[in-house]
């Protein structure tokens, strides 16, 4: 036999006892109607379902949609039986609820355009939840922070270092700094070797904060130390040998 229409599978998978014993017969055996059935069962749960219990990629739709699939349906087929709107109260009438067998001729009519509007509704809704995701996921992410403490000479000074990862494996520190900057100095954001054997120059410090690349082969296990140093216009590229905050990002 060829497929179930689209109308049975509906009202099948709202619970209505419409599928004769040929029908029975072919869904369970042609995978096409089964997941068609199982499609349209779930958005009947999850519409039927109080929120709390609703399948959890299921989300519910935003407060008025089911006002605008009414309105809908009974422009387009005239139904004037449409469900009650879903109300906030868990406990209100579900909208799918079953029918008396009067109007199981009525609702005949109307209710896979309902079930088809939830389906789009739910798969747009979800859609949109899938891209916010996406988006989350385009964000970078936090790999490593270091409080950064006052040296001597320096009480009262602080700071925080942040680093940044990207999806492509880019990474950023985002240096703040705490502390006046004296009259003909600037600030210099390092990268320290623990013993303070070797070092690397990230950039000057203009400002409260900076946001520094770091160079793709760096190893912050190597360099773990983040140091602010008072520079001087002194011509010489070379650490001051002054710093005024300093962190462990291995801390
Ligand atoms: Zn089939």
């Amino acid at each position: 036999m060829s497929h179930i229409d689209d109308e049975t599978l509906a009202l099948h998978a709202l619970g209505e006892p419409v599928l004769d014993a040929a029908q029975r017969d072919h869904l369970r055996t042609c995978p096409t109607c089964a997941t068609a059935v199982r499609g349209l069962g779930r958005v009947v749960e999850g519409a039927r379902a109080p929120a709390a219990a609703a399948p959890a990629d299921l989300v519910a739709p935003p407060p008025g949609v089911w006002a605008r699939v009414r309105e809908e349906l009974e422009d387009t087929a005239g139904a004037a039986d449409a469900p009650a709107a879903q109300s906030e109260s868990s406990e209100s009438t579900a909208p799918a609820a079953r029918p008396e067998p009067s109007d199981l001729r009525a609702r005949r009519r109307w209710l896979p355009a309902l079930v088809a509007a939830c389906t789009a509704l739910v798969l747009g809704v979800a859609g949109g939840v899938l891209w916010e995701r996406r988006g989350d996921e385009g964000a970078e992410t936090t790999v490593a922070v270091a409080e950064l403490d006052a040296l001597p000479g320096w009480q009262g000074a602080s700071g925080e270092a942040v680093v940044h990862e990207s999806p492509d494996g880019r990474r950023q520190i985002v240096v703040s700094v705490d502390a006046p900057v004296p009259e003909g100095t600037y600030r210099e954001v390092w990268l320290l070797r623990p013993d303070i054997s070797g070092l690397v120059s990230l950039g000057m410090l203009d400002g409260d904060q900076g946001r520094f690349d770091l160079p793709a082969g760096l190893d912050l296990a190597d360099y773990p130390l983040v140091d602010v140093s008072e520079e001087h216009f002194d011509g010489d590229p070379a650490h001051s040998g002054e710093s005024v905050v300093r962190g462990d990002l291995s801390a």
